[in-house]
């Protein structure tokens, strides 16, 4: 019979590493199952969305900035430094259905559990090409978050673009509009489905300019982007756009197609769903931190947050069980 561990927690990067930090101080020998490499149909990505972002500049008590890689390796080591144990796995299902929870790993173990915090996540959604793949990965230009990314030097009085015509996305152009010489929102049809006040400010935007029906099918430049290759989605005709930075805002993806079944509680979007004012699900015992129950904020600071009062949740759970 496997050892029943305290609390697991799922995914590591700020919200799953802060929440091991505390339940690590609080003595529950806490257990990560960090996901396993990228290369591998993984579920979770270890380290999470900050192993794709080059600097994080946002993130208090960093002045000079901190590569996002490197933020996450001092998080593991401060989790470590109290007592966290992690296994290279990823969870590809859960029974939530009676106590001990029953957690599968992809190597096809059995983890059980008294309480389990979810911090899986969720994936930005890019459009797949593989230049736009490459650039992002090397730093070279194309992000998902301008939140993180805009405000850097390379983007200062730039030619920027967005892609989409969400809520996200004219929220990206706007915050970029700061910075750049000019903001280009690139969607593919001819209106947003932005609420009106966003779309009002985009449209007030001196150095805004929506492109309409146009898709990008092609991310130019070697080693940082030149520009997009557009397409229009009317006339078929295509076109070259000159950038030096591309912003993808076309939804994001929460990691949670391995709770299907489990009964947990997901919104619409697939987000789940937290009780007001606390980390905890629908399911005693089962907690949520970071953006895989955030759809709004979504920013390394707020998923810490986020993990921390999972953490202290947990705790709680735990010694009302002990009672
Ligand atoms: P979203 O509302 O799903 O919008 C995604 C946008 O990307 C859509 O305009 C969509 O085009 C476009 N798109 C999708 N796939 C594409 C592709 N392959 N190529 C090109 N364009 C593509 O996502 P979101 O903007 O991230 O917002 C998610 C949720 O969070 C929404 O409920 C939103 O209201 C909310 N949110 C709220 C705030 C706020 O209130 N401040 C801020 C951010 C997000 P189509 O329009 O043609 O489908």
């Amino acid at each position: 019979m496997a050892e029943i561990e305290n609390v697991v927690i799922i995914g590591s990067g700020p919200a799953g590493w802060t929440a091991a930090i505390y339940a690590a101080r609080a003595d529950l020998r806490p257990l990560v199952c960090i996901g396993v490499p990228k290369s591998s149909p993984a579920i979770v990505l270890p380290g999470g969305q900050l192993m794709l972002t080059t600097e994080v500049e946002n993130y208090p008590g960093f002045p000079d900035g901190i590569t996002g890689p490197d933020m996450m390796a001092d998080f593991q080591k401060q989790a470590e430094r109290f007592g966290t144990r992690i296994r290279g796995n990823d969870i590809v299902s859960c029974d939530f259905s009676e106590k001990p929870f029953k957690l599968e790993t992809n190597k096809g173990e059995t983890i059980l559990a008294k309480a389990v915090i979810i911090a899986t996540g969720a994936t930005a959604n890019w459009m797949g090409l593989e230049n736009e793949m490459r650039l992002a990965r090397s730093g070279g230009g194309v992000s998902a978050c301008a939140v993180c990314d805009g405000a850097l030097p390379a983007f200062r009085d730039q030619p920027l673009a967005v892609v989409g015509g969400g809520d996200s996305a004219l929220e990206e152009a706007s915050y970029l509009t700061k910075f750049a010489s000019k903001v280009y929102v690139i969607h593919r049809r001819d209106e947003f489905r932005a609420s009106k006040a966003m779309q009002k400010r985009i449209f007030a935007s001196a150095n805004a300019e929506p492109l309409w029906n146009k898709v990008v099918v092609d991310v130019l430049g070697d080693d940082v982007i030149t520009g997009v290759l557009l397409k229009d989605t009317v006339t078929g005709e295509e076109s070259t756009l000159d950038l030096r930075g591309l912003f993808v805002a076309i939804g994001h993806t929460p990691t949670t197609e391995f709770l299907d079944g489990t009964g947990i509680e997901l919104d619409d979007a697939k987000y789940i769903q937290l009780k007001t004012r606390s980390s905890k699900t629908n399911i005693p015992g089962v907690f949520a931190a970071g953006d895989v129950a955030d759809s709004v904020y979504r920013q390394a600071v707020s998923a810490a947050g986020m993990g921390c009062i999972a953490a202290l949740d947990a705790e709680h759970y735990l010694s009302a069980l002990s009672d």
